[in-house]
């Protein structure tokens, strides 16, 4: 190699001030241990109430290979994975979750994979140790999302991930704002492997994911990387107006040559309901992409950093807000920009 790889961490981190420190102390303790460098650890504050922002800024201004970036409000997780990436510079980016759930002892392997030449290593997840239905709902929507996505999603495989400067790069140019960071990830394509690492427990503090963050996410995935929805209201209709043929034809033949007439309230009450019900479902289906298109056209920014703390260079960005998120979208719409 012809020059020493650097490697980058991105973290998203919201109310962590219970797992701050342990996270900085084995994170700095892995990039020890990495050959090359400078390396770096880039914090995404997503706009956490309590005190992590100013410890992790306390650890930036001991530490000239820590970054934070933090948020004005919270953003969300996704959108903080993707300030990360707009922010770090390595050779290499590695994004993890803030809550130690993903070792960061499994960095150097994943370095390994990339030197063999893969430009996304993925970590699949094994044994996760959360509660056995969210592990159901977990497993029920990879397999569902995978049947119902055009890109050919791996399974079980989470954000924790390196990718390549050039993977970054494609990333950096996407401009959506619902995002789905591992369908992204492959979207892009490049070799890709996937390892996989036992999902510890969290370190410290309690989910940040609500059950609604976790839908909402569940959504992100199946409407930015499926159309079948879609296309399955189509196939019903067509079902329903061959079936009501059918059904016309009988009536007709039963009216003229059977002498009866139809029959049933009870029947026909419930094919109005059942079919109305199937008509606002699809008509709700239609308006999540419709309302998807609509915040897309709106353009916003992605996020508004409160604060950027590099050592020795720390700059309070409240009043310039504005300009560093033009920069931060200007750079998302513009290919080759760079940090
Ligand atoms: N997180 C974030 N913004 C949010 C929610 C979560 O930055 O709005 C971070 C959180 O601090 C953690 C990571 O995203 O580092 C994953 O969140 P969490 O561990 O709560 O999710 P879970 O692992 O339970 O799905
Ligand atoms: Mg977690």
């Amino acid at each position: 190699m012809s020059r020493p790889l650097r490697v980058s961490l991105a973290i998203p981190v919201y109310n962590e001030e219970a797992v701050v420190p342990e996270l900085v102390r084995r994170t700095t303790a892995v990039l020890d241990s990495l050959a090359g460098g400078p390396h770096e650890v880039v914090f995404v504050d997503d706009g956490s109430a309590d005190a992590t922002p100013e410890l992790l800024e306390q650890a930036a201004r001991q530490d000239p290979r820590l970054v934070l970036i933090s948020f004005s409000r919270n953003f969300g997780h996704q959108t903080a994975l993707a300030a990360g990436l707009d922010h770090v510079s390595g050779d290499v980016t590695i994004l993890m979750d803030g809550d130690l759930q993903d070792p960061p002892e499994a960095i150097p392997g994943l370095v390994d994979c990339y030197n063999l030449g893969y430009d996304v290593v993925y970590v699949q997840r094994v044994k996760r140790k959360e509660s056995w239905w969210l592990r159901l709902c977990y497993y029920i929507f990879y397999r569902l999302l995978a049947v119902l996505s055009s890109t050919q999603l791996p399974l079980d495989a989470g954000d924790f991930s390196l990718m390549s400067r050039r993977v970054v790069e494609e990333i950096r140019k996407m401009p959506e704002q619902h995002r789905y960071l591992r369908g992204l990830r492959t979207w892009v394509g490049f070799r890709q492997i996937g390892v996989p690492i036992e999902r510890s427990a969290r370190a410290a503090g309690r989910t940040k994911y609500s059950a609604l963050k976790l839908l909402r996410l569940a959504f992100d995935g199946i409407f930015a990387f499926s159309i079948v929805p879609l296309r399955a209201a189509a196939i019903l209709g067509v079902v329903a107006v061959a079936l009501s043929t059918l059904f016309a034809v009988y009536s007709i033949v039963a009216k003229l040559l059977l002498h009866q007439s139809p029959k049933g309230f009870t029947a026909t009450i419930l094919v109005v309901t059942f079919l109305s019900g199937v008509n606002l479902f699809f008509l709700g289906i239609v308006g999540e992409y419709v309302g998807r298109i609509y915040e897309e056209t709106k353009a916003r920014p992605h996020y508004v950093i409160r604060k950027f703390v590099r050592q020795q260079a720390s700059s309070s960005v409240e009043a310039a807000t504005r300009n560093g998120v033009a920069e931060v979208w200007s750079r998302r719409a513009t290919p080759t920009g760079t940090d």
